[in-house]
């Protein structure tokens, strides 16, 4: 499957990246409005892929995406000095509105997966500019919110994250919701394996995963500038459970018809993915002070979103 990747900046070329070493795409192409670091990014990648796989990786402009089963969005602009998020937030808008349309001409099937943050914000604004179902527009959202969660339940129980199962749900940012009422282990419950394996979860335990899953991003920010590495990787992921047609449950955004009584409100909930995107959409039982978190979430972005002209 050919990838397009509209943004060849650090979160855009990571996923690239990720992509062509995996061996996820037969092709991926790279479209910048600055070209030159295109074509940069592109001969990068391209030199580390004879090492590991057989991807195919260009720049092009726009007529390069014709044929993409996936075009990841990872365009935009960064906040100037003084700048507020609304203002931010409408320039950002303005950047979609162009990419959009130039990549639909193109590439009218594809399926157009957001990475750009806001990223459920993005992700309702681009659902709207396409009029595409909300199954074919996808926000990269809380995926990597969710391993973080699953990897620090797993260091502390001394099980694979892999085997952990637990979702961070509602938007990617502040108000996000560490459905811990929820979490499994293998099949059973959380409090079951931790008093099995005598790794209680105490207020302490559950304080330094909360705020390790939720501050992540800020402590990398503060020690390297940006994140990529990680929100890359997240985005193959779900390449892969595309280009495969694997049916996998992802916590990804999407605009989703009611989210706690919030209607037609982009955030994340466990989906189902495959070749066509989303293919069903999941609730978790949570508890009700959860609930009440995830309602909480979803009205802020609502509302936010309720802001933009479009
Ligand atoms: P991030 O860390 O989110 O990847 P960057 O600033 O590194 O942020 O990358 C964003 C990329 O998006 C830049 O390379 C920029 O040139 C690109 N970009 C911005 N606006 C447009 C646009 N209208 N069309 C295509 N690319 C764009």
């Amino acid at each position: 499957m050919k990838v397009g990747i509209v943004g060849a900046g650090m979160v855009g070329s990571s996923a690239g990246y990720a992509l062509a070493v995996m061996g996820l795409a037969s092709s991926v192409v790279l479209v910048d409005r600055d070209y030159d670091l295109a074509v940069a990014q592109a001969e990068d990648i391209a030199h580390a892929v004879p090492f590991l796989s057989s991807t195919h990786v260009e720049a092009a402009d726009y007529d390069g995406l014709a044929g993409a089963g996936v075009v990841i969005i990872a365009a935009g602009v960064s906040q100037k000095p003084g700048e507020t998020r609304l203002a931010l937030l409408e320039r950002n808008a303005a950047v979609f509105r162009d990419v959009v349309g130039k990549v639909l001409q193109v590439a009218p099937d594809a399926i157009l997966l957001i990475a750009s943050n806001p990223v459920d914000i993005m992700t309702q604004i681009t659902q709207r500019i396409s009029g595409l179902p909300s199954s074919r527009v996808i926000g990269s959202g809380t995926i990597l919110d969710t391993a973080r969660f699953r990897n620090l339940l797993g260091r502390h129980l001394g099980v694979s994250p892999q085997s952990v199962h637990a979702y961070v749900l509602g938007e990617h940012g502040d108000s996000e919701v560490l459905a811990w009422s929820n979490a499994k282990v293998g099949s059973l419950s959380l409090t079951e394996v931790a008093a099995q394996l005598g790794s209680a979860i105490t207020q302490d335990v559950r304080e330094t995963i909360d705020d390790g899953v939720r501050n992540a991003a800020y402590k990398i920010i503060k020690g390297k500038g940006a994140t990529y590495y990680g929100i890359g990787a997240g985005l193959a992921r779900i390449v892969k459970a595309i280009a495969h047609d694997q049916q996998d449950v992802l916590t990804v955004s999407s605009v989703t018809p009611d989210v706690t009584g919030v209607k037609d409100v982009a955030l994340s909930i466990p989906r189902v993915i495959g070749a066509n995107g989303i293919v069903a959409d999941l609730m978790p039982d949570i508890n009700a002070s959860e609930r009440d978190g995830l309602h909480q979430s979803a009205t802020i972005l609502k509302e936010s979103v309720e802001t933009i002209s479009l």
